[in-house]
């Protein structure tokens, strides 16, 4: 029986995740994320492959470079279920339901500026809209949970496995009958951490004859969790001593809970003087709610906060900003509020009404706690601008900026190797995920480590493994 994988996205790339595993007669689909970024125009170029001829998607976690394209599989014809771990679907559903909201928005303001410039249909119409989203979470079907396998034909066998990286996260290992025998293909998603403040950790596989692995980090290694803890912390309280406000740029999903756990923390050991800390951000509200509905994921420490009758994200300083209004009501406070928003990077969102009214004041810090992408407004910050545009305004940088880098939710180079070194019987080792000048340097790394040679896999290409 052949096995044969194309690779149909993050290949050489970062986004855009999509890969096909083709066996027994069976099309099975690994992700299927939105291309961000410089390869945005790709979303717009039709699937290089049949949807109505998948019978399976299997989605590893509910990032949007994983999961943005899946109302467009449906909208061109997948018929097929969709397989996932519980976490995932929900955060799928938010994730994707805030997509469609965001490009309509978007289009919006795209289509005003292409009619004052007489060209109204220069203006590119979103991927898809809220419907089409409902329509393609009905096609969630199977829920498993990790170590759970389930059977997709008489010779085929997936079962997930914790990949540490967000809540639900997993990755993937495929075991299919060959011969007398078995092989096992393992797709990593996106791995997470060994240590991570309220998820249980990535874990570790024996079982995997080819790999598929993600190698976003694999050139370096991030600052210890423990180091960029005490960081925070310090950063927290030497800025409420200043008088001002705090302006955290969040994440939506993971970051800002990871924040507010910190916080809690602080409040629970008597270190944190009374201030308002506000989630200002629909988004990470529901991400919140979605946390609190599972925790038979978190890592043990969080399991016993919660066991003692606390809730790791809220306590009494804690305010949702649910409403347009209540975001508008933070700017009257000018001292002592921790103003969590996003979007992470100061793209968009609410984050830049807040950084509008804080970031020249001397009194006041911006805590970045997440990567920052080049030509970001986070990015300016956080290299130094003297001033930056917001909303057509030039806005002075007065304010004290921290940039805090050890909360990285994908495993650092270490890490990698020390998952990739785990398995005991590799017949090929695959690079996805990652840009290619990392990729080659993680490959040399992984050679000099393991003396495995990977392949780096490239856009479309079609691989048989067996
Ligand atoms: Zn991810
Ligand atoms: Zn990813």
């Amino acid at each position: 029986m052949k096995i044969k994988v194309h690779s149909y996205g993050a290949a050489q790339t970062v986004t855009g995740s999509c890969h096909l595993l083709e066996v027994d007669g069976l099309r099975i689909l690994i992700d299927c994320g939105m291309f961000q970024g410089l390869d945005e125009d790709k979303n717009y170029e039709p699937f290089p492959f049949d949807p109505r001829t998948i019978d399976y998607l299997i989605v590893t976690h509910g990032h949007i470079d994983h999961i943005g394209r899946i109302p467009l599989l449906v909208k061109e014809g997948f018929g097929g279920k969709i397989i996932s771990t519980k976490p995932t679907y929900h955060i799928a559903r938010i994730m994707l339901l805030d997509a469609a909201n965001v490009m309509k928005e978007e289009y919006r303001v795209e289509y005003r500026k292409a009619l004052r410039r007489g060209k109204p249909w220069e203006a590119r119409p979103p991927l898809y809209d809220e419907d089409d989203v409902y329509e393609a979470i009905e096609h969630f079907r199977i829920f498993l949970g990790y170590h759970q396998p389930y059977r997709l034909s008489d010779s085929i066998t997936l079962t997930f496995k914790d990949a540490g990286h967000i809540l639900g996260s997993s990755y993937v290992e495929f075991k299919i009958k060959h011969g007398e025998n078995y092989r096992t293909v393992v797709f990593s998603g996106d791995l997470g951490m060994t240590k991570r403040l309220i998820i249980k950790p990535l874990e570790f596989s024996k079982d995997g004859n080819y790999v598929f692995m993600e190698s976003t980090y694999g050139n370096r290694n991030h600052r210890s969790l423990e180091e960029s803890i005490e960081e925070f912390k310090g950063a927290i309280l030497d800025s409420l001593k200043r008088g001002g406000n705090i302006v955290i740029p969040t994440f939506a999903l993971e970051r800002a809970q990871e924040i507010l756990y910190l916080l809690r923390q602080m409040y629970d050991n008597h270190l944190l003087p009374e201030c308002k800390i506000f989630l200002d951000s629909p988004l990470a509200i529901a991400a919140t709610k979605i946390f609190l509905r599972f925790p038979e994921y978190f890592n043990d420490e969080t399991k016993k906060l919660i066991k003692e009758g606390k809730n790791p994200f809220i306590f009494p300083y804690v305010h949702f900003s649910q409403t347009p209004e209540e975001s508008k009501m933070i700017n009257s406070v000018s001292s002592g509020a921790i103003i969590l928003a996003g979007s992470g990077m100061c793209t968009g969102g609410r984050i830049k009404h807040h950084l509008k009214h804080n970031l020249w004041r001397e009194e006041s810090s911006v805590i970045f706690v997440g990567y920052q992408a080049k030509g970001t407004l986070g990015r300016a910050i956080v290299d130094g601008a003297k001033t930056v545009k917001i909303y057509g305004e030039e806005i002075a940088v007065k304010a004290k900026i921290y940039t805090i880098n050890g909360f990285s939710a994908h495993a650092d180079r270490d890490t990698l190797l020390k998952w990739l070194g785990s398995f005991e019987n590799i017949y090929g080792t695959f690079l996805i995920h990652g840009e290619p000048e990392v990729q080659k340097i993680f490959k040399q790394s992984v050679k000099d480590k393991l003396d495995i040679d990977p392949h780096i896999v490239e856009f479309g290409e079609s691989i048989v493994l067996v």
